[in-house]
């Protein structure tokens, strides 16, 4: 589990950049801020660690763009200073990475995509090949398409929900506050920074305090309310002033920077418990003794070649059980091939797959990310 002490050990590292963070309060992009973090992420990248950002700022800088002083009320106004404003973020972001030689990617992403099992993989999967391929994902909710229902609303919910998603280490949310406070600190000047927070009390959600500014959405509530996904996938979090001098740097040396949230002690495995027992199972499968031993001892994933037989009538995305041959399920998982796929690459390799099927999307039935033991 990750504490102050040993955050440098943080592999997968989501980091969160508010609106107020990427502009000034006129909506103009704050180039030195974002010139500082972009250099500090890019040195983490070469350190070895997998990034993914997390960018708010689209509907702030598309508003400045177009000219618009209020922030707009009706929803097509929204997406449509969000779509200029998105453009102009990437820009930067591809401009600035590529000084130093990173590899961005644009990933948009709405509520129905962690709420809807094959998008959840979908997305699950894209996410963790870009890192794969040492690329940094640069995420925003797809603001220009997402109407109220399905939007999630805030990207400090989106950040820890991305955070899930991915398995990271640690999430860490930078804006313009210092972290947690006792009390609101610019009312009162008693207000002590929390430095570590371990359980989200009632008392530390009466703590949340003010809405956001006016191009932002956040807050100390969004923020708390991320902190509370976080710790419950196994997450720990970090919230900071993205003003602070190599921030990034200070909060993984395991300085007293901001506010920490811990992860829960047995969460690690969290997702894959509610990839388990959380959600609707559509089948399963029967894999040979190899392919057992393969799973429960090499920590591999699920290939075609140790199946021996399928059940059900399930999709790609869907959760299915695997059986060994005598009928003890051990395992469930997010399949990535259909009930009929199955059938047709079952005990077959995986470079038969394309011939078989025409196409090969994945390499794995189930990839050993999405695979919960039950052994
Ligand atoms: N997705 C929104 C944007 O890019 C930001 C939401 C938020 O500020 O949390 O403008």
């Amino acid at each position: 589990m990750l504490t102050r002490e040993n955050l440098s050990c943080a592999k997968r590292i989501v980091v969160k950049l508010g609106t107020s963070t990427l502009t000034h309060a006129n909506g103009k992009l704050n180039l030195l801020r974002i010139e500082k973090l972009i250099r500090e992420l890019s040195d983490l990248h070469n350190q070895g660690k997998e990034i993914i950002l997390v960018t708010s700022g689209a509907v702030g800088v598309g508003m400045d763009r177009l000219g618009l002083m209020e922030k707009p009320k009706t929803i097509p106004e929204k997406q449509a200073a969000a779509a200029v404003g998105q453009g102009i973020l990437m820009h930067i972001y591809e401009k600035l990475f590529s000084e130093y030689g990173q590899t961005v990617a644009q990933v948009l992403l709405t509520r129905a995509d962690s709420v809807n099992r094959q998008r959840y993989a979908n997305s699950r999967n894209s996410l963790l090949t870009l890192l794969k391929l040492g690329v940094i994902p640069v995420i925003n909710e797809n603001d220009a398409v997402a109407v109220d229902e399905l939007k999630i609303g805030d990207n400090d919910t989106l950040s820890a929900t991305v955070a899930g998603l991915v398995d990271a280490d640690l999430l860490v949310i930078l804006s313009d506050v210092e972290g947690v406070y006792t009390d609101n600190p610019s009312k009162n000047p008693a207000a002590k920074l929390i430095e570590l927070i371990t359980d989200i009390t009632p008392e530390i959600e009466s703590l949340s305090g003010e809405p956001g500014s006016l191009r932002g959405t956040g807050g100390m509530y969004t923020k708390i309310q991320a902190g509370k996904i976080a710790m419950s996938s196994g997450v720990a979090m970090v919230i900071a002033l993205s003003s602070r001098e190599e921030v990034l740097r200070r909060i993984l040396s395991g300085e007293a920077v901001g506010t920490l949230f811990l992860s829960k002690e047995n969460a690690l495995h969290v997702r894959k418990r509610w990839l388990a027992f959380g959600s609707r199972l559509h089948g399963s499968v029967t894999i040979d003794k190899g392919c057992e031993q393969a799973l429960l001892e090499d920590g591999s994933s699920l290939l075609s070649a140790g199946i021996t037989a399928v059940e059900g009538d399930f999709e790609q995305g869907n959760t299915i059980r695997v059986f060994t041959t005598n009928e003890q399920e051990i395992a469930r998982g997010l399949v990535n091939y259909s009930a009929a796929d199955v059938e047709k690459i079952k005990g077959r390799h995986t470079d038969e797959i394309a011939d078989i099927l025409g196409n090969k999307p994945y390499d794995e039935i189930i990839h050993r990310d999405n695979l919960a033991l039950l052994v």
